[in-house]
């Protein structure tokens, strides 16, 4: 049994479209579950809608049209069933109208909270599993659309970044997919979103759709794990930064987490988390060139000659420094720090202190709402506080980085050698990472030295 992410930009064309069912369709296994992000755009559009039917419903409306004329034409241009072409429409209606209730809700109230907006959000994708299943149907297979609140993927945690419930959805989940994969039917689930224990549905983050896929193949025990993108998969950096960055063909998880933790756009962060406790592997694939190899990922750990694998660099990054003569020496500090910010939604992504100073890494986005709640806090020793946002992170991330002598030294002769000034360091956090700050506008340059240094071969 094998379980199979689609992105939603394999299902935006018609072209796109007719490609993922083909790879669907010619696949050799007799068990295949998809789970199915919204078109691209849809859950952006989405977000937009529930921020503007707060303050009026008068656009309501015209953003349901947006969704409607867009799926009404990827369906009437793919199904040529006029069968299940009119029950496909019909359906897509029905979701509509719901999410026009939802928004008008919303503009009634004047509020959107956060378990509102999971449940408007999640509309993209109970859309797009209508459209892939109908495809599969159009094909002769029997693809079954379902949506993953309603079969039991189970969530907890915060609204809007739920982690799942793995030991539960493990038991439930089987008993929704088990019959229909012994008939040889394709279960064609919604990805980014399950429900809570008392029945809401929750998403798991953007981009949340390769988790979803890793809680599947986890819970019912899948040999593999397919993720199709429009990518090629990992490669040895970003190639809009490095023209030359080639495709790597595989790593270990630990190495694609950290990856994908520190920026590489590839993977939802926790995706390895549940297939690395069953050791399921996975492998990324791009959509439009099926027959190259991609990226895989599984348990053995292979040393690379030069160690390191991958460059990744992230502009969202931005700092808080929090000075103080004695703060490395207060107890209690980082905790009534961390407890404002969590509070307040805000994720520390790392922590970096000294006696001196704590340095809060955080998303850019973040840095200004996360000083004022800490100012907010009134902490006697905390002298001021020093929003830093012209800053960028890079990444270096290989199986033996914590081991190799002289590593470290390598990458930042290549830094220095570049004119790039490092603000400020991490490493012994993960054993395959090491991390660094830079100035943003300094990115490029110190991206392509350290892969020029170890890729230059
Ligand atoms: N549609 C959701 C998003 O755009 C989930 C996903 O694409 O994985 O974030
Ligand atoms: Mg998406």
């Amino acid at each position: 049994m094998i379980v199979l992410k689609i992105g939603g930009s394999s299902l935006r064309s018609l072209d796109s479209l007719q490609q993922v069912t083909d790879i669907i369709v010619g696949m050799p296994e007799t068990q295949k579950i998809i789970v199915l992000s919204a078109v691209s755009g849809v859950t952006n559009h989405l977000l937009r809608s529930a921020e503007e039917a707060v303050q009026t419903e008068r656009k309501i409306s015209g953003l349901l049209d947006y969704l409607e004329v867009l799926h009404r034409e990827l369906i009437v241009a793919s199904i040529r069933d006029p069968e299940i072409r009119h029950r496909t429409l019909d359906e897509m209606a029905y979701l509509l109208s719901r999410l026009e209730k939802l928004l008008y809700g919303v503009a009634y109230t004047g509020e959107c909270s956060r378990r509102m907006r999971d449940l408007i959000l999640s509309q993209g994708e109970r859309l797009a599993v209508q459209l892939l299943a109908a495809n599969l149907c159009d094909r002769g297979v029997e693809g079954i659309a379902m949506d993953g609140d309603k079969i039991d993927i189970v969530g907890s945690g915060d609204f809007g970044n739920g982690n799942a419930e793995l030991e539960l959805t493990s038991r439930l989940l089987p008993q929704h997919l088990l019959d229909p994969l012994r008939r040889g039917a394709v279960p064609v689930i919604t990805g980014f979103f399950g429900r809570t224990e008392q029945g809401h549905t929750i998403t798991f983050g953007r981009g949340g759709t390769d988790y979803s896929a890793a809680i599947v193949a986890y819970a019912m025990d899948a040999e593999e794990l397919q993720i199709w993108k429009d990518v090629d998969g990992f490669l040895t950096a970003d190639p809009e930064v490095v023209p030359d960055a080639a495709p790597l063909t595989y790593l270990a998880y630990e190495e694609a987490a950290e990856l994908s933790y520190f920026g590489a756009a590839i993977l939802h962060p926790r995706t390895v988390e549940p297939i690395a406790k069953k050791g399921i592997a996975a492998v990324i694939k791009n959509t439009y060139k099926p027959e190259a190899p991609g990226t895989r990922i599984g348990p053995e750990r292979h040393l690379h000659q030069e160690i390191i694998k991958s460059v990744v660099a992230n502009r969202k990054i931005g700092m808080l420094r929090l000075h103080g003569a004695s703060l490395g020496q207060q107890v209690g500090f980082l905790k009534l720090a961390v407890s404002a910010l969590s509070d307040a939604d805000i994720n520390i992504i790392s922590v970096i202190t000294a006696q001196t100073a704590v340095n809060l890494l955080l998303n850019k986005a973040d840095v200004e709402r996360s000083a004022a709640k800490i100012a907010g806090l009134q902490i006697p020793y905390l002298d001021h506080l020093e929003p830093v946002l012209d800053v960028a992170l890079i990444g270096v991330v290989g199986e033996g980085i914590a081991e190799t002598r002289g590593l470290a030294g390598r990458v930042f002769t290549a830094v220095a050698g570049a004119g790039t000034n490092v603000e400020m360091i991490a490493s012994g956090a993960s054993r395959v990472t090491q991390y660094f700050i830079i100035k943003e506008s300094q990115l490029e340059s110190t991206v392509q030295a350290i892969h020029t240094e170890f890729f230059r071969s």
